[in-house]
């Protein structure tokens, strides 16, 4: 297929003679106001919005006005806002070591190069513990799959490869690699903590990127329930040029390891002949910030009171190491992008005063960057009556780098709101796709999954392309050199035409999602329908 625009596909498909949108293609919105938005939200002053920090609250008040310019009501607790409180964390570099006790002898890690301790796990001050290689280090009875059978780690270190057999569905082996569910799984082991081995083959950043993560501090909701690690004491992440030393003196070697992943063999699981030892200067913060909460109110007596939600992630990471003499991650495609987005969509409601039977709320979240802590906070505490969201429709990165031939749905196949997206976009001349990529957990990968884990039907979407592409290319690029660097910023080349149109499609999608008698449902088969349980209990 040629360069056609989004006008020029509208057109042909009501010259071939397809339902038509109700609007004119000239309604597309142009992408214009769109950018207007990410310019003022990714510009320097902001300083990459980072949780909690001054640039995060002048871009929160302007999205609260911005709400309020496309005639939305104030939905959060305090005005357009909801205050979240977190504690901070991070591991100083200085009074922080990690070693490998071998034999009597202490072989020292180099903090950064060779691994380091994440603040995502409140580490114990000094921890020396026993290492066994648990594959995996996944439990999923599901898929007759348990890389602890037979195994006992009580007060041991787990280490584990990153990723899942390809076997087990993307969506159930994402979920199974949250945070969430690894913690919970060491708990009921009696590990202590867990050092993560990546296999390089599914990393979206280099090591020389994942190292520098550790300078930005890690948070936690304070709300005690809130914090998936506690208990833990301690979470190391290992560069894997480096891992081999973790295997000296055992009949295997992490490049076996790894070849037996990427060839989809079953993965050895075996005590290691070194203990780790951990050491850890934590310096600790209470940091607060706020979620954005807008309503759209919908015009039906009794489905007004259900909500569809809109969310986006309005934090980035802030002011990191400088990468090329910039240190200001400004976050303009991640995620300001997003909220433009929102505020894009919002106002072409109005102005094309589409008629909602539910209401459509549009929430901003904070500490997205810090473990999709807002959106979990919110989906917790929603500032609408519990089990009156019906849906969430989250994007984040939605990557406007080439014209919306095609839609990537994350959770396509896991509830009707996935088939509810796939027509719309098809109806709008744009082929739908499940996730090309489940390796990349992108399905719990942002704070979509926040809802799903509360029961609600919930997708995440972002421009598709084709596999061996040049629009593969750009994307694979774009994360290699922009994705969490200071060069995600404006000055990057964008198609603009392309998120007008996405915007297009959001604002269609929610206006269908909206409209229709039944509130979306999970498929039988989806292993995310048990979460439903919870949000059909709290139902007025
Ligand atoms: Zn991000």
């Amino acid at each position: 297929m040629n360069r056609l625009g989004v006008a020029g596909i509208a057109a042909l498909i009501a010259s071939l003679g397809f339902a038509n949108p109700t609007t004119a293609a000239d309604d597309t919105p142009d992408g214009k106001r769109w950018w207007s938005h990410v310019m003022f939200l990714a510009d320097d002053r902001l300083k990459g919005r980072d949780t909690g920090s001054e640039g995060h609250r002048i871009a929160a008040d302007y999205v609260a006005r911005q709400f309020a310019a496309a005639g939305l009501k104030p939905a959060g607790i305090e005005g357009f806002f909801q205050p979240v409180k977190f504690v901070s964390r991070k591991v100083l570099d200085e009074g922080t070591s990690l070693a490998l006790v071998r034999g009597g002898k202490r072989e020292p890690l180099a903090i950064g190069d060779d691994a380091f301790i994440s603040a995502r796990v409140d580490p114990a001050p000094e921890l020396e513990a026993d290492m066994v290689f648990v594959g995996y280090g996944l439990e999923i009875p599901e898929a007759q799959h348990d890389d602890y059978a037979g195994l006992d780690v009580r007060g041991k270190l787990v280490v584990c490869l990153s990723g899942a057999p390809a076997r087990i569905p993307g969506p159930l082996a994402a979920h199974m690699q949250s945070a969430g569910e690894r913690a919970a799984v060491l708990k009921k082991k009696g590990a202590v903590g867990l050092v993560m081995l990546f296999n390089p083959k599914h990393m979206d950043l280099p090591w020389e990127r994942v190292k520098l993560s550790r300078f930005q501090p890690a948070m936690a909701l304070t709300e005690p329930g809130l914090d998936d690690s506690q208990g833990l004491k301690l979470g190391v992440a290992v560069n894997p040029a480096r891992a081999e030393a973790f295997f000296t003196g055992s009949n295997h070697t992490f490049e076996e390891i790894l070849a037996a992943a990427n060839s989809e063999k079953p993965l050895p699981r075996f005590t290691l002949p070194a203990r780790l030892e951990a050491k850890a200067q934590v310096e600790r913060a209470a940091v607060e910030s706020q979620n954005v909460v807008a309503v759209l109110p919908g015009e039906d007596p009794t489905l007004k009171n259900e909500y569809v939600v809109f969310s986006a992630h309005l934090d980035h990471v802030g002011v990191g190491k400088p990468i090329n003499g910039d240190s200001i991650y400004n976050g303009a495609m991640d995620n300001a992008s997003g909220v433009a987005a929102e505020l894009d969509v919002a106002a072409w409601l109005k102005e094309n005063h589409i008629k909602l039977r539910r209401s459509v709320l549009f929430v901003a979240v904070t500490g997205e960057e810090k473990g999709l802590l807002g959106s979990r906070y919110f989906a917790t505490h929603p500032t609408v009556p519990p089990g009156s969201i019906v849906a969430d429709l989250n994007t984040d990165m939605f990557l406007p780098l080439f014209p919306l031939r095609s839609l990537t749905i994350y959770g396509l196949a896991e509830s009707d709101l996935g088939d509810m997206a796939a027509d719309v976009a098809r109806t709008l001349g744009i082929a739908p796709q499940a996730d090309p990529e489940p390796r990349r957990n992108i399905f719990i990968r942002s704070d979509q999954y926040s809802f799903i884990r509360r029961g609600i039907p919930a997708l995440a979407f972002k421009i598709g392309y084709q596999p061996g592409s040049p629009e593969e290319k750009l994307t694979r690029k774009w994360l290699t050199e922009r994705y969490h660097a200071p060069s995600d910023d404006l000055a990057q080349p964008i198609d603009k035409t392309a998120a007008g149109a996405f915007d297009l499609l959001v604002a269609r999608l929610l206006e269908h999602v909206a409209n229709r008698n039944d509130r979306p449902r999970w498929k039988d088969a989806s292993f995310f329908k048990r979460f439903a349980a919870d949000a059909a209990q709290s139902t007025p």
